[in-house]
């Protein structure tokens, strides 16, 4: 299958964002894109080959089985209770399947938070210490082992534990690693960093999820490798009419936090934020299907509306951050008509996309939705999210993953885009 192969091209990927410097540009990578890399680039990450759980509700023990020793770290975190394993780039070579959880982990998950960096994240069932952590090296036909043992305590203690004198800094990995502002790097861009290269209008295109964060999955395909296969489709088309700049917030597998993705955007005075996710319905919630797009509001439009923007927005969490310590950088009063002015064109552009997806794209009943999506908050940038389809819909699923649908459904989003921005372009006048 295509993203299968996808994947290991974006192993690949994020080994060459450790060599370079990442994010200077998305250009950058567009040649890497679709090659497959030679294999020995994957053999170069330390190799986890099992991961099992043992233990009852007082006590759980972890273990990841590795070709050879790992840094790292564990700590805890509240709300929903979790605990965060952060190691370097690990080749998570792991059975279809793992991740189901038994005494204290209700279920974990693994994978790249940034380039050069993987982590683990365990959701607890109730609140719980690191009682242990260590590293094992290889030793009488056994291999290296990184281990984790959980007790259980109760809530005050939890807290008390997470108090800063109690815990090293929280998240050096992730302070340490280098700032979603596209392009910072003094190598690529010695001039303005925030100002365009040239005068042409930045699209910020956004897939969602990655690394660590699947989105949602069914029938073996994740939402990551299929908005992400969806983006690259969209940017080159885009690229193409030479008309825009196209910035993506990610193009490998890698984990992105929500407010970054929106920095993106706001750091490139972006004229449009794409962003492209696929959305899923619980087998008990029936069946659903087609695309919808969706704008930013206060409150959301239905009762499904609000449970995407839920499921959406707990990317974060998902992927192990803090939430508590999510700068909120987007909290000013002054923003406000800026802002209402943005929404107004956000749903410009909602209908003008609706109106050429639907000549190619199979639509939701009700394809124009609005929700308090995160990702969709920048006061300055026009934004919408797009459900191009439901993976858990078995007529959408065959459509996502295939080639030719995509080709259609990106050839009508760019249409929406163009018929959009030339109209701004017309209002803002040549100075834009
Ligand atoms: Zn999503």
């Amino acid at each position: 299958m295509a993203s299968r192969t996808n994947q290991w091209a974006l192993v690949g990927c994020a080994l060459l964002c450790v060599a370079a410097l990442p994010w200077v540009d998305s250009a950058r990578l567009s040649a890497a894109e679709g090659q497959p890399q030679p294999s020995v680039a994957v053999a170069n990450f330390p190799v986890a080959s099992a991961a099992r759980l043992a233990g009852d509700a007082n006590q759980t023990r972890f273990i990841l089985d590795l070709d050879r020793t790992v840094t790292f770290r564990a700590v805890t975190l509240a709300d929903p209770y979790r605990v965060v394993i952060d190691v370097p780039q690990v080749n998570f070579q792991l059975p279809a399947g793992t991740g189901s959880g038994r005494g204290l982990v209700k279920a974990f998950r693994y994978g790249l938070v940034m380039p050069g960096g993987s982590r683990i994240v365990f959701d607890l069932t109730g609140p719980a210490k690191i009682a242990n952590s260590y590293v094992l090296e290889a030793a009488n036909g056994q291999p290296a082992r990184l281990v984790l043992e959980l007790e259980e305590i109760d809530r005050a203690a939890f807290l008390q534990a997470l108090a800063p004198e109690n815990r090293p800094e929280l998240r050096p990995a992730i302070a340490d690693a280098p700032p979603a502002t596209i392009p910072v790097a003094p190598v690529a861009a010695p001039s303005k960093p925030a100002v365009p290269a040239d005068g042409r209008p930045v699209v910020v295109i956004d897939p969602g999820h990655g690394g660590i964060d699947n989105g949602t999955q069914s029938s073996g395909e994740s939402e990551k490798n299929l908005v992400l296969a969806f983006g690259l489709a969209l940017r080159d088309r885009l690229e193409k009419t030479g008309k825009y700049r196209v910035v993506m917030t990610r193009d490998d597998d890698t984990f992105i936090p929500l407010n970054d993705r929106v920095k993106v955007a706001r750091n490139l005075k972006a004229a449009l934020f794409v962003s492209i996710h696929a959305d899923a319905l619980p087998r008990a919630e029936g069946d659903a299907q087609g695309a919808t797009i969706y704008t930013l509001s206060d409150k959301a439009s239905d009762a499904e509306a609000e449970r995407l923007a839920d499921a959406e927005n707990r990317a974060d969490a998902i992927a192990g951050f803090n939430l508590a310590e999510e700068p909120t950088d987007v909290a000013d009063i002054l923003i406000d008509l800026t802002q209402r002015e943005t929404r107004t064109f956000s749903n410009r552009f909602a209908r003008l996309l609706m109106g050429e997806m639907k000549s190619t794209v199979r639509m939701h009943k009700h394809p124009l939705k609005s929700a308090g999506f995160r990702v969709l908050k920048a006061p300055d940038v026009p934004s919408v999210l797009v459900e191009i389809g439901y993976v858990s819909n078995k007529g959408d699923l065959e459509h996502l993953v295939s080639e030719g649908w995509r080709s259609r459904a990106v050839g009508s989003m760019a249409q929406g885009i163009d018929a959009f921005l030339a109209k701004q372009m017309a209002t803002a006048g040549p100075a834009n």
